[in-house]
């Protein structure tokens, strides 16, 4: 092969850059690993929520690392060709994202990274076809002949025609395979297959503050043959649903308190109750004084749907005795502050009064069926009756706040002059635990596992987790969770076992 006067030098430039470019495409994949959700949010344009983010890490990450070794492999070694596997990867990568600007609404956030793939392909071909005329890889032209042997054409053009076979009649395949997926979600629920025991499911884990991966705060409780809903904050009622849980057989929906973040779903959620099972009596709401005051308005606000609803179903889906909610007071509370609401076919439910003032009064429930038991905290201050009702339980459902990262939230407002949120992130601190008074409650209580939720501030990313623990793991030895909805705790009767599960992806 003949060489080019003055091809060496481009030959080493080209390498050098090839070798930036798989060092960037290694450390991509090194920050996936690390923290994929803000590398897929800022880099890649990609949505995380739940579940995904296991997906997230290993297969960008893994996609990202080995691109980036093999660009690494091939600029720093004679063996220049391997830089094909990531060009090819990367064009790959491309034809996605035409594809989906052509297909998807709304692709146009992906146009920086579209030109940074174009950019690495460039380089790592140029790197290739300088160094084949460089003269100093032999090999080459047989490498790039094997491309042409009809093999590889033959297995090549199979896959082409597979990709728009595909691309053709992606209606026809997509609708069989929804009408295929969908029967077999609608006959499976992972709830209805749990065994006898409480489980413990959370539906909504966020605070009032935005938070793209938590809904407004609710909690659903199974106990025996009789299922809870503990507040019911926005959006959380889909989720209660996209967890399967089933709403028709909701025994009672518990409120701890009337803040709009633990009730703004309670129209949606006791509509959903009456028509799903046709049920003919209301929604037994219990809660708080006032509690009649909050069912009153919604059932006003909803009457009319209540109407519309039983003139399109009639009775086969909304029988109009059945149509929004009956409030239950909960008061009579003893001289430990706590007072026993239902206690039935070996459940017991439990409520008592915690410190959220000037929200008064504010309750937290514990539940107790089969040898096992699970608090659930609502609004408080570190509260020593709270604590009292904790005493040994399994699970011990907690909100939690970091005051340190809420004062960094209080400097950026008021440096963007956002005085009212500023002022909110500061009052807030002052009817919610701090989230080491939660791990030192859990272990003076000797509480087994500590669930951390409402979370305060929202956190993106799941690498902020140990900086809003704080010292918790080291003052409570035990498991602690920092909540995510769609979590699910399943404690088997008479057993230790506290198994968990993941249901919305
Ligand atoms: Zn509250
Ligand atoms: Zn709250």
């Amino acid at each position: 092969m003949k060489t080019i006067p003055g091809h060496n030098t481009v030959n080493m430039i080209t390498r050098i850059l090839s070798a930036i470019v798989g060092g960037v495409l290694l450390l991509l994949g090194i920050a996936v690993f690390i923290m994929p959700e803000v590398i897929s949010t800022t880099f890649l344009s990609l949505s995380t929520g739940g579940a995904g983010i296991n997906s997230l890490r290993a297969d960008i990450g893994a996609l990202f690392l080995g691109m980036g070794a093999f660009a690494l492999f091939g600029s720093l070694t004679r063996y220049r060709w391997v830089l094909l596997i990531p060009a090819v990867f990367l064009c790959l990568v491309v034809a996605g994202r035409v594809i989906s600007m052509v297909l998807d609404p709304f692709p146009t956030n992906t146009i920086g990274a579209l030109v940074m793939e174009i950019v690495f392909i460039m380089v790592l071909s140029l790197a290739i076809i300088s160094h084949a005329f460089s003269g100093k890889e032999q090999t080459q032209p047989e490498t790039v002949r094997a491309f042409a042997s009809y093999r590889f054409l033959i297995v090549a053009g199979a896959v082409i025609v597979l990709i728009a076979g595909t691309f053709v009649f992606r209606p026809q395949i997509s609708a069989r395979v929804w009408s295929g997926g969908i029967v077999g979600r609608m006959s499976r629920s992972t709830i209805e297959d749990l065994p006898d025991g409480l489980h413990v499911g959370l539906a909504g884990t966020g605070a009032p503050m935005p938070d793209s991966q938590r809904v407004g705060i609710s909690t659903f409780v199974i106990a025996g043959e009789h299922k809870f809903i503990v507040d019911c904050g926005p959006g959380s009622t889909l989720n209660l649903e996209l967890m399967q849980f089933p709403l028709e057989e909701t025994t009672a929906v518990l409120l701890t308190h009337f803040h709009s973040d633990h009730i703004g779903d309670l129209d949606e959620l006791m509509l959903k109750i009456w028509t799903y099972g046709a049920r003919t009596e209301p929604t037994l709401v219990m809660g708080p004084v006032g509690v009649d005051t909050v069912v009153d308005g919604y059932n006003k606000a909803f009457s009319l749907d209540a109407k519309y609803r039983y003139a399109h179903h009639g009775d086969a889906v909304a029988p109009s005795s059945g149509a929004g909610g009956r409030a239950e007071i909960i008061d009579g509370f003893g001289p430990d502050e706590s007072v026993v609401i239902f206690d039935r076919d070996g459940v017991k439910v439990t409520a008592f009064l915690v410190s959220h003032k000037p929200v008064d009064p504010a309750l937290g429930f514990r539940f107790d069926y089969g040898g096992r038991s699970v608090v659930v905290s609502g609004d408080t201050l570190p509260d020593e009756t709270l604590m009292a009702q904790s005493r040994g339980v399994d699970i011990l459902v907690h909100d939690a706040m970091n005051p340190d990262m809420l004062n960094v939230m209080t400097r950026a407002s008021e440096a963007t002059s956002k005085a009212v949120a500023g002022t909110v992130a500061t009052d807030i601190q002052t009817y919610h635990a701090f989230v080491e008074e939660t791990a030192r409650i859990a272990r003076d209580a000797d509480v087994k596992h500590l669930v951390l939720n409402q979370i305060l501030p929202p956190i993106p990313a799941s690498i902020l987790h140990s900086a809003f623990l704080g010292d918790s793991r080291r003052i409570f030895d035990g498991p602690i969770t920092l909540s995510y909805d769609g979590m699910l705790f399943c404690m088997p009767a008479d057993s230790n076992s506290i198994n968990s599960q993941w249901l919305l992806q």
